[in-house]
């Protein structure tokens, strides 16, 4: 069923109308997609059927068409969502996904270093990340091939076959769209100037590639056969009402790190596998925000291209059922992770699909979705 948006979330997408090849923009207005695409104003920033034109144009446009498609909705075609073809909105340039979940880190830290600390003694001074494979980059739906590659058994010996530690990652995405100047880094309190808005992503993992490869470099082939994100882009804007407060960093970060009015958001993720929800992970405590993340991305002087897409890492709260990822749902579990047709998973089988949705708290108690993320895994050809 498609996601009902309201009327003042207003997400974007790019859509495809049936029987055609077309690619159109619409704006989401409760469960249909209204087509910006022919509508007389600001016909140049959708006419190229993607959000790249919009994203560009910078936040003085992006508040301006806010305010044009809250205040009077165009005439344009309404069409139900779920009898269009959502397509990818924007066209990715680069992308580097983090890892601020300090409930996540510090599971993960246990997992793969058991005899060591669970946080490396970078983890509480930097937002830790690493870039990724932005051509990989698919929009929810598409199918993900179980990926192939070297692992070590645990008997020590060296194989080569497909992945048989598939797993998810759900993550928040932000979407990049004034581009920065290269040699010049993005002051912490620009953030609202150059992120457009947000989405949900899913970063597949293959976990015994990546035990395999991961030391001394980080993420490598483990990460970057798929990376699957969320049709619709949530403006920065409609969000404002659930921003809560960062949990307070300590040791206190470094000055371009301490925004002048830091906040994080108050989300809620549903994550399920075949219908069964396995866990509801919140968003709101994570250690580090999208700001700080900004903020560090370019202190080196790295530019920023319309289109860049950062992930925030695997949102993993202080709670079993709130973990992230299936190698901290399966880690130490005193029961196997039951679904509700009565098999158990402790990695991803073929046939199996991943569905992250999330919404919004706002203040008052109301709700604003964010859409979902889906993927069905199919084997290795
Ligand atoms: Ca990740």
């Amino acid at each position: 069923m498609a996601t009902d948006f309201g009327r003042t979330t207003l997400p974007y997408c790019s859509f495809v109308l049936p029987g055609t090849t077309q690619r159109r923009v619409g704006v989401g207005v409760g469960t249909d997609v209204l087509d910006l695409t022919d509508v007389p104003q600001h016909a140049d920033l959708f006419v190229g059927g993607t959000l790249d034109a919009m994203l560009a144009a910078g936040p003085d446009t992006w508040q301006a068409v806010r305010s044009w498609l809250l205040d009077d909705l165009p005439d344009g075609p309404r069409h139900p969502a779920d009898s269009v073809e959502l397509v990818m909105p924007f066209t990715v340039a680069d992308y580097v996904d983090f890892y601020a979940s300090e409930h996540h880190a510090t599971n993960v830290g246990r997992i793969f270093r058991p005899d060591g600390d669970a946080l490396t003694p970078n983890w509480k001074h930097l937002p830790i990340g690493y870039h990724g494979r932005a051509g990989t980059v698919v929009v929810s739906g598409t199918p993900i091939t179980r990926p192939s590659g070297q692992r070590r058994l645990s008997d020590g010996e060296i194989t080569f076959g497909p992945s048989v530690r598939l797993d998810f990652e759900a993550e928040l995405g932000f979407v990049v769209g004034a581009p920065s100047t290269l040699g010049q880094p993005v002051p912490i309190d620009d953030f609202a100037r150059h992120v457009f808005g947000v989405c949900l992503v899913d970063d597949w993992s293959a976990r015994d590639v990546q035990a395999w490869e991961y030391v001394p470099l980080g993420p490598f082939l483990g990460k970057s056969f798929a990376t699957s994100v969320s049709p619709w882009i949530v403006p920065l804007a409609a969000l404002e009402g659930a921003r809560v407060e960062q949990p307070t960093p300590s040791p206190e970060p470094l000055p371009y790190l301490q925004g002048a009015a830091p906040w994080g958001l108050d989300l809620e993720f549903v994550i399920s596998i075949n219908g069964t929800e396995i866990s509801r992970p919140p968003f709101a405590s994570m250690y580090w925000t999208g700001a700080q993340m900004l903020a560090h991305m370019t202190v080196n002087g790295a530019s920023l291209r319309t289109g860049d897409l950062f992930a925030s890492g695997t949102v993993s709260g202080p709670d079993p059922e709130q973990r992230g990822s299936l190698l901290e749902l399966s880690w130490n579990g005193t029961e196997p992770l039951t679904l509700d047709d009565g098999s158990t998973r402790t990695f991803l089988e073929d046939a199996d699909t991943v569905t992250i949705s999330a919404h919004a708290r706002l203040a008052g108690g109301q709700t604003l979705e964010l859409g979902e993320v889906s993927g069905t895994v199919v084997p290795h050809s």
